[in-house]
């Protein structure tokens, strides 16, 4: 019998160094103390980053960049919990990524959002309206993702059911529009080139309502062999407490076990 899957570890999340942070007290001290003490193994701090190597920040992103992110070095060392340091980039398509290959090197995770569809004009063209639109949208991103010339080994795939992929609709109504076969065969890569698959606090929140298509692309991504981690994506010191719950109900809707686990390398 393999374990039950952990949810004592939180691979995405933020310090005040990200501008949508408003807690001052969320320093990566604070962050990594807190976790220690709630008995994670491992966390890893995320912040919001564009690399000022790539062209075309916008001005959200332009002052999030490498060093700004890196300040939070050197992270506090615990016994018996690894303390990680990574970074959340943007991706706007056509294979253009907030982070530069030959900088990957300087943290231990990337964490790779395929819907941040709020950011109308740099992520979303304003052109996409409708529920239809967005699912080949997204499935685009999602596919164009798996095909980057990155260690994606230690890439994780933020938040797939995020609210922020359709603000002004359901989740799920674009799920459920998006193609079958081109989806196992996108997460068949991300399993193949070993990224790990998010379960984020806040992509859950339509599971009541529609169950089928709240978890339809875990699912998928389960039967190609996909890893699955825990997400706080908290940007404040409370937001780090409450992710237990609706993650651990995530992971016993799928099955998941400690060997569904994604481990950052
Ligand atoms: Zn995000
Ligand atoms: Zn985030």
């Amino acid at each position: 019998m393999s374990k039950p899957f952990s949810v004592l570890h939180d691979i995405h999340c933020h310090s005040f160094l990200s501008s949508c942070c408003s807690d001052e007290t969320c320093t990566a001290e604070n962050v990594f103390k807190q976790a220690k003490e709630m008995g994670y193994d491992t966390l890893c701090l995320t912040d919001h980053l564009w690399d000022s190597a790539v062209p075309g920040p916008s001005n959200w992103y332009a002052p999030q960049d490498i060093p700004h992110v890196l300040s939070a070095k050197p992270v506090p060392q615990y016994e018996g919990m690894r303390c990680l340091l990574g970074c959340e980039t943007e991706y706007t398509g056509n294979g253009h990524l907030g982070l530069a290959k030959e900088h990957f090197d300087l943290f231990d995770f990337v964490v790779i959002p395929p819907n941040h569809m709020h950011m109308v004009g740099f992520v979303r063209p304003e052109d996409v309206t409708t529920p239809a639109q967005m699912a080949q949208l997204f499935t685009e991103r999602l596919d164009e993702i798996s095909k980057l010339d990155i260690p994606m080994e230690k890439v994780g795939i933020a938040h797939i059911t995020c609210p922020l992929l359709f603000r002004e609709g359901k989740v799920c109504d674009v799920v459920k529009l998006m193609d079958e076969d081109k989806l196992h065969e996108i997460f068949a890569r991300f399993a193949a080139r070993g990224a790990g698959i998010e379960l984020n606090r806040g992509s859950f929140k339509e599971l009541d309502e529609d169950p089928e298509n709240a978890l339809r692309l875990y699912r998928i991504a389960k039967a190609e062999g996909c890893k699955f981690y825990c997400s706080s994506d908290s940007h404040t010191m409370e937001g780090y407490k409450s992710m237990g719950a609706i993650i651990r109900r995530i992971a016993d809707l799928l099955e998941l076990t400690e060997d569904d686990r994604y481990i950052i390398p």
